[in-house]
């Protein structure tokens, strides 16, 4: 059975991995250089690899027995465009890119559980690594589907895992059902009838409609959402007009709406075309709503997030497992695939670290050994091997 000190031997090697991929960060789908070092460690390890899946993603093959089990273990390998100031010695070498979400330890810590279970073969059954390009709403997982991910590897479970800062190293956190936000952006373009400043009975003020429509969207959330349940509405950007002298034909609003349930975020895309519509028409203008999902809400499903927590527990003892972890506002792409294959996403401890996507974050190397001993643990159980073998 994996453990901590089973995979402990390797990963010195792992986080020299992990420091070379932080020191070469490169965008969704311009993961090229990650993808080949994916690739040829993979392979070095006796492992089938299927590269070019959905752009850049790479899939990583490993069979044993005689199991018709399969399971997909996936990670996401791309960076952001935004400049470090970690000041570690193995920052980015690529200005305006970094690791600022530790996908470069979510790599090294999936090959690492590939080297694991190449080695000690404590499996029965089909276990598809799967290296996804583009999280960062390049939409990845997406493109891997598109791919045909499923059908060219079947799986009949898939799991994700993401470093969370302040969570202590060696912890892990999950919640069963909706457990991070669906993610859209809006935009609404009012129409109006632009005049002379001085002369607003020739207009129809596109300004003030964007300022009642403004204030008629916080309804949107505070009159129709269930007290109990969550949801977010915000108009971000106001714009409208050039002059001092001149009342414009036209005003844009746009903003961001989130929610864990996917009936939520339906309910706030017509509600805002309605109340768009109608406040816009009340002043005698005309509304249009561009209202456009990045990402679905996570789903976990129950009895695999406790299937995670279970495995989670094993390794680092159950005290160390929060089962019901934060409601997550922010977003995650994995969604997509959670739609398609039933499955579960943990959280794993990356300790007092900077937060995600901050210029000083760093993915802790402690957390590694963590990481790959849950993973195999989590393949031990889900496809275990016969008494008998
Ligand atoms: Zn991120
Ligand atoms: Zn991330």
């Amino acid at each position: 059975m994996a453990s901590i000190e089973a995979v402990r031997p390797l990963c010195a090697e792992l986080a020299e991995i992990r420091r070379d991929l932080h020191a070469h960060p490169e965008l969704g789908f311009e993961e090229q250089r990650t993808a080949a070092l994916v690739a040829a460690n993979l392979k070095s390890w006796g492992i089938e690899v299927h590269e070019g899946v959905g752009g850049t993603g790479v899939v990583g093959v490993l069979k044993h027995g005689n199991g018709a089990g399969a399971v997909g273990l996936r990670c996401d390998m791309d960076a952001l465009a935004m400049q470090e100031a970690s000041g570690v010695a193995h920052a980015s070498t690529s200005p305006g890119r970094m690791h600022g979400c530790g996908h470069d330890g979510h790599t090294a810590m999936l090959l690492g559980t590939a080297r694991y279970l190449s080695l000690h073969h404590s499996f029965n059954g089909t276990v598809n690594f799967i290296f996804q390009p583009a999280e960062e709403g390049r939409c990845g997982a997406e493109a891997m589907l598109r791919d045909g991910l499923f059908t060219r590897f079947p799986c009949d479970s898939v799991w994700g895992m993401h470093n969370r800062p302040g969570l202590p190293v060696g912890h892990f956190a999950i919640r069963p059902g909706p457990a991070m936000a669906g993610a859209a952006f809006f935009d609404i373009r009012i129409t109006g009838k632009g005049s002379h400043g001085a002369r607003p009975e020739a207009s129809v003020d596109p300004v003030l409609v964007a300022a009642q429509l403004t204030c008629a969207l916080q309804s949107v959330v505070s009159r129709n959402v269930p007290p109990a349940e969550t949801a977010v509405l915000s108009v971000t950007r106001i714009a409208a007009g050039d002059a001092y002298n001149v009342i414009p034909q036209a005003a844009t609003l746009w903003g961001t709406a989130r929610s864990p349930s996917m009936a939520t975020m339906t309910m706030m895309e017509e509600s805002m075309k309605r109340l768009a519509a109608g406040v816009a028409a009340g002043f005698g203008a005309t509304a249009e709503v561009d209202f456009r999902f990045l990402f679905r809400p996570l789903v976990n499903v129950p009895a695999l997030a406790d299937a995670m927590a279970d495995a989670a527990a094993a390794v680092a003892g159950p005290q160390a497992v929060d089962r019901m972890g934060p409601l997550n506002n922010a977003s995650e792409d994995f969604s997509a695939m959670l739609e398609v294959v039933p499955g579960a996403m943990i959280n794993i401890g990356n300790g007092a670290s900077a937060e995600l996507h901050n210029p000083a974050f760093d993915f802790n190397d402690e957390a590694i050994p963590y990481g790959v001993a849950f993973w195999a643990t989590l393949v031990e159980r889900q496809l275990p091997q016969s008494v008998m073998e």
